[in-house]
């Protein structure tokens, strides 16, 4: 039976990939509509390849672009509403959430109120607003499917799996650009440095994520809200190779992966497939790319950003979405060249102590998400110290227990 899929990011890197799955499928798949912010050349091209019935365009501008090369027929959503107007006129199975922040997070609520399955990629609306989407899934029937390539592998681990035989999951992280780069040498990365990454092609901000290892920090968080695990079963474990996705360790010792080439398009087909497993022409057992495999301690000096995700696991309540808001503010800044690299951290860590503490709802958390970047836009206007990193032990940020989770 055809599968029709809701594609919001179209024309970002999980959304080309998805289109890429829909063109490969001879039928099997369609879209019964796209979302982007502002390339509508791309838009139009993926409508006249697609044909698809509804696009939204978040940018006003761009859909005015956009209006005169669209087939007759076509509907188009404009501006700030568009995302959430899609999600609701929409006829859909499934919906591939690809759109990178924390301005995802609407949409995510809305399609779980359709009571339609979420694919999800934008990490940052489990990590606003995890308990709430978790809960909201359950009492509308339907599932949150981790389309983030670790937790697809966690998800695939699981299946059939007892989560009270779980003994520690194991997320793995590339390392990023910066694995092996002396703490002198990172503090003043360029952006171009930064967002050079040696495994997987992504979007700016991921790429920034995967420097710092704020990414891995929201993964963690992610993570917890997903399959309800507290940091003492959560580990982060470098592997630079990204062939390993991430594993499970079970009470009795046994320990298993998910295994494959870098390539997104194996998380994004599986997450529409599920709970089928159907076949694809994705490359599989490679000997040339898996003859070695290794894994490595993560530095918590080096990248004290991760120790944060594990700190915000157990603060609960509003952390993940204010450390997500700060670290958006704080990249933005980064990639504009007011913020050194180093100063990153210090924007995550400035604005998590102060935090508004505002959660309990939906609302409660995006208020704290707004609350938190104007701390963060004030923090980098002060010029903080930019020094604490290398006095990173004294900051009242970081995890209150030993860094949790790298070694058993
Ligand atoms: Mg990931």
């Amino acid at each position: 039976m055809q599968k029709r899929l809701l594609v919001l990011g179209s024309t970002g890197s999980i959304g080309t990939q998805t289109l890429d799955l829909v063109a490969s499928s001879q039928g099997e798949l369609a879209l019964a509509g796209i979302a982007a912010r502002a390339s509508w050349e791309l838009v139009r091209d993926q409508v006249l390849a697609h044909g698809v019935p509804l696009v939204a365009m978040t940018d006003p501008e761009a859909a005015e672009a956009l209006a005169p090369h669209l087939p007759q027929g076509t509907a188009l959503f404009s501006g700030p509403d568009a995302l959430l107007e899609l999600v609701q006129a929409a006829d859909f199975d499934i919906c591939i959430h690809g759109v990178v922040g924390a301005a995802g997070l609407a949409a995510s609520v809305a399609v779980l109120e359709r009571s339609k399955t979420l694919a999800l990629a934008n990490k940052e609306s489990l990590v606003l607003a995890g308990a709430e989407l978790m809960q909201l899934a359950r009492e509308k029937g339907t599932e949150i499917v981790p389309v983030d390539s670790e937790h697809s592998a966690i998800f695939q681990c699981l299946r059939g799996e007892r989560l009270d035989r779980v003994r520690k999951v194991w997320l793995t992280a590339s390392g990023g650009p910066f694995r092996t780069t002396p703490l002198a040498e990172m503090r003043n990365a360029s952006p171009e440095q930064a967002l050079a990454h040696p495994t997987w092609e992504m979007g700016k901000r991921i790429s920034i994520g995967s420097a710092t290892l704020l990414n891995k920090a929201l993964e963690v968080i992610e993570l917890h809200h997903l399959f309800g695990l507290d940091v003492d079963r959560i580990g982060v474990v470098v592997h630079p190779q990204s062939i390993v996705h991430s594993m499970v360790e079970f009470v009795d010792g046994s320990v298993i992966a998910q295994l494959g080439p870098p390539d997104m398009r194996g998380p994004i087909h599986f997450a529409i497939h599920h709970p089928d497993r159907a076949p694809a022409k994705l490359t599989g057992f490679d000997i040339g790319r898996f003859s070695k495999l290794t894994f490595e301690e993560p530095d918590f000096e080096r990248f004290p950003t991760l120790g944060l995700g594990f700190r915000c696991v157990e603060l609960g309540e509003d952390a993940g979405a204010v450390l997500n808001a700060a670290d958006e503010v704080a990249v933005e800044a980064f990639l504009d060249g007011r913020l050194p690299f180093h100063g990153l951290y210090e924007v995550h860590a400035a604005v998590l102590a102060q935090r508004p503490r505002s959660f309990g709802s939906v609302d409660a958390l995006l208020a704290a998400d707004a609350k938190a970047r104007e701390l963060a836009h004030a923090t980098i206007q002060a010029g903080a110290p930019y020094n604490m990193m290398s006095d990173s032990h004294s900051s009242n940020a970081l995890p209150s227990k030993a860094t949790p989770g790298t070694s058993q």
